[in-house]
């Protein structure tokens, strides 16, 4: 737990690595149904849903990509959820991502109220790690059904010292955009040696 899925890479590797390496873990975080796994999809290049098997759930998905000029592997792990409520899973969870992308949607202020105890659960479990944290604004695309606003979701994130982006995972808007930020952010945090 968890398995590997590789996305448009051709190799599959183990889910260690470290950030020295070039390989980085990003965890996606937040409330059933704001979109996670479709993020996740897109970034694994699937299109279809895969039977969730309980003994190789399809839910981490490895990509490099060439950003500013530099290989990255990137591997998303959409796992959770399948923590459930056991604190012992979540904390594995937070123990081993380079990266968290907090996930709401804008279409569920609920989604959105539970963004600061997670936070604060996520800087409890890691709190000597400078670690990139981005709060995701997920289906930007939904404007009519929308009940948190842009200007909400920067002053929450500027509150919990974070930064905040709108995305569709629908529509693939922005998502591109995020996981190269993912990178860009993963690397000034080592460049300024505070891993
Ligand atoms: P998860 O529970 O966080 O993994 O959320 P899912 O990825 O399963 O998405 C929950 C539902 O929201 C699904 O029906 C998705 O198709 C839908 N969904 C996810 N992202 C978007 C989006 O950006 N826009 C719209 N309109 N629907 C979305
Ligand atoms: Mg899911």
């Amino acid at each position: 737990w968890p398995s590997v899925h590789s996305g448009s890479s051709d190799s599959i590797r183990s889910s260690e690595s470290s950030p020295d390496t070039g390989v980085y873990k990003v965890m996606l975080l937040g409330d059933s149904g704001v979109g996670k796994s479709t993020l996740a999809g897109i970034f694994g290049g699937v299109e279809d849903t895969f039977p969730h098997g309980s003994e190789h759930p399809e839910d981490t998905y490895e990509r490099n990509l060439l950003v500013d000029g530099e290989k990255t592997t990137l591997i998303v792990y959409d796992i959770w959820e399948e923590a459930g409520s056991q604190s012992w899973m979540q904390d594995s969870c937070l123990q081993m991502g380079d990266a968290f992308l907090l996930i709401f949607s804008v279409t569920d202020r609920s989604t959105f109220q539970r963004l600061p105890s997670l936070l604060l659960q996520l800087r409890t479990a890691r709190p000597h790690r400078h670690i990139p944290i981005i709060l995701v604004g997920n289906k930007g695309d939904l404007v009519r059904s929308r009940e948190v606003n842009m200007e909400e979701g920067r002053s929450l994130a500027g509150m919990l010292n974070c930064k905040y982006t709108e995305i569709s995972a629908a529509l693939h808007h922005n998502t591109h955009e995020l996981l190269e930020g993912v990178v860009r952010q993963i690397r000034l945090r080592k460049d300024e040696g505070e891993h």
